[in-house]
């Protein structure tokens, strides 16, 4: 049965890459009616923290990538934090030294960095050449009885190489004469980290490692312990890494990295999650555009690329608009509602006026925290700035004081006020009546009005904007905004 796992160190936030290949796994579940198991890496006990781990599942939750075993929700395979499975890697540590797959190597400290500076004066790998490899069962005894402290080491085959077949980056061979004998348990006790995964990937029953590039190099440990335990080896995915722009690795230097900033930016978990997809994966058409139960649908492993997917935070901004425009109307209403009303924009996070400015205001905004400004704009009226800018010049010049003289003398007599009053069909009317009599319509009638009438050249529907704001003005249903 198919059993992937996301296997996070809950050293730091969920950053995009993380993110991605939870994704990744948890969409190649989904689609094979496998399960998607958690697992926590917290063997660094000194960086792992408990607040970095609620922060991840709180992100993952976010997300909607929901986790089938895991922390929180148990399963048949736990513990799921590696921290609470040391007896497992013991036992299992024992087992490879019976079978003489390791052995106990007692080189003290000093023994092992002179081996490294001879290795490396005569231009060798640094693989262990200790005695401990070949030594007697009594050697052995003699270094017990004394309390020599002592490491685990794994007997790496001298001679061939291994093979795997990544389903990503096809066939990858290693050289084993280069690798020498590794440490899988320090004198401590203290299992080491690639052990630590591999027993758990076996006895977690996890038939794709599914994971970043940059685990490639492990794989080759993992693989030799993998055998030494007469595991049955799962199928490895090494995805590419996100890079920046300018194809460099991407870092906290580029600005947003992780889930729970672009969060408080205003991303959607729906945009978030289309746009993780595309890094490195697509269906092969044209379209860019998938809800989660879409990409469950589409996503095969198959059709992951192998070279390096570029982060482009601009397409990030768009598809979340896109996603932003497709939610239903009463869902975008509700959040973008509770937004302006945590802020203080509105009174009231509900009702008729939030309702009628998120449809006038949401073709102009991609996060809902957009949704700020455009409302602040709506209500704003920089008629000055607007003026003197090298758009508004052209404006000016084209007898706008004609329109604002007629305009002003609309409103003197209360027609301006009337129309307004009898809402979309009167403002349309008197709006037609007004251009006739001044000869003007289309750009040379709308543009100078618009300037006059909201301070602005651009912005939403013009009428409907202004029905909008006078209809507040009269109920009072906007809190003072500070512009
Ligand atoms: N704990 C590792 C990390 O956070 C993942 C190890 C793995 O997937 O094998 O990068």
């Amino acid at each position: 049965s198919i059993r992937v796992r996301f296997a996070p160190s809950p050293t730091g936030n969920l950053h995009v890459g993380g993110a991605r290949t939870a994704l990744f796994n948890y969409l190649f579940a989904r689609s094979k009616g496998g399960k998607f198991v958690l697992r926590i890496e917290d063997t660094d006990l000194e960086r792992s923290t408990k607040e970095s781990e609620d922060a991840l599942l709180r992100d993952l939750s976010w997300l909607g990538l929901d986790w089938d075993e895991g922390p929180g929700v148990g399963g048949n395979y736990g513990p799921y934090r590696q921290s609470e499975r040391n007896a497992l890697y013991k036992q299992h540590a024992d087992k490879l030294l019976q079978t003489s797959h390791v052995y106990r190597c007692f080189c003290s400290n000093e023994e092992l960095e002179k081996m490294k500076e001879i290795a490396k004066l005569n231009q060798l790998p640094p693989v262990y050449t200790g005695k401990w490899a070949s030594a007697t069962e009594r050697e052995v005894q003699e270094e017990l009885a004394k309390g020599t402290p002592y490491t685990y080491r794994f007997r790496v085959p001298k001679a061939g190489s291994l093979k795997i077949d990544d389903l990503i980056r096809g066939e990858v061979t290693w050289n084993l004469d280069t690798l020498g004998d590794f440490v899988i348990m320090r004198s401590n006790g203290q299992p080491v980290y690639n052990f630590c995964v591999t027993v758990d990937d076996a006895t977690m029953a996890i038939s794709h490692v599914i994971r970043a590039e940059e685990h490639l190099p492990n794989t080759l440990r993992q693989a030799l312990i993998y055998k030494a335990l007469e595991f049955p080896m799962p199928k490895f995915a090494h995805v590419s890494l996100i890079l920046a722009p300018d194809r460099s690795k991407l870092s906290k230097r580029h600005g947003a990295t992780s889930v729970g900033q672009f969060k408080e930016m205003g991303l959607l978990p729906e945009g978030m999650v289309n746009y993780l997809a595309l890094l490195g994966w697509g269906d092969g058409t044209e379209n860019e555009f998938f809800t989660l139960d879409q990409l469950v649908d589409k996503f095969t492993i198959e059709r992951v690329n192998k070279s390096g997917a570029i982060f482009d935070s601009t397409k990030l901004r768009w598809m979340n608009g896109q996603h932003l425009r497709s939610l239903p109307s009463e869902k975008l209403t509700e959040l973008i509602g509770e937004r302006w009303k945590s802020t203080g924009m509105v009174a009231e996070s509900k009702g008729s006026f939030v309702e009628e400015a998120v449809q006038l205001l949401k073709d102009g905004i991609d996060l809902i925290t957009d949704a700020d400004n455009a409302l602040s704009s709506l209500l704003s009226y920089p008629l000055y700035s607007t003026l003197s800018s090298p758009e508004g010049k052209p404006v000016l010049e084209d007898k706008l004081s004609e329109v604002a003289a007629s305009l002003l003398s609309a409103y003197d007599s209360g027609e301006f006020t009337n129309a307004l009053e009898e809402g979309s069909s009167g403002w349309q009317k008197w709006v037609k009546n007004f251009g006739k009599a001044l000869k003007r319509k289309g750009k040379s009638l709308f543009m100078p009005l618009r300037v006059l009438l909201t301070g602005k050249l651009h912005g939403p529907d013009m009428g409907a904007g202004l029905l909008l704001v006078y209809k507040a003005g009269i109920c009072g249903e906007v809190a003072p905004a500070s512009h």
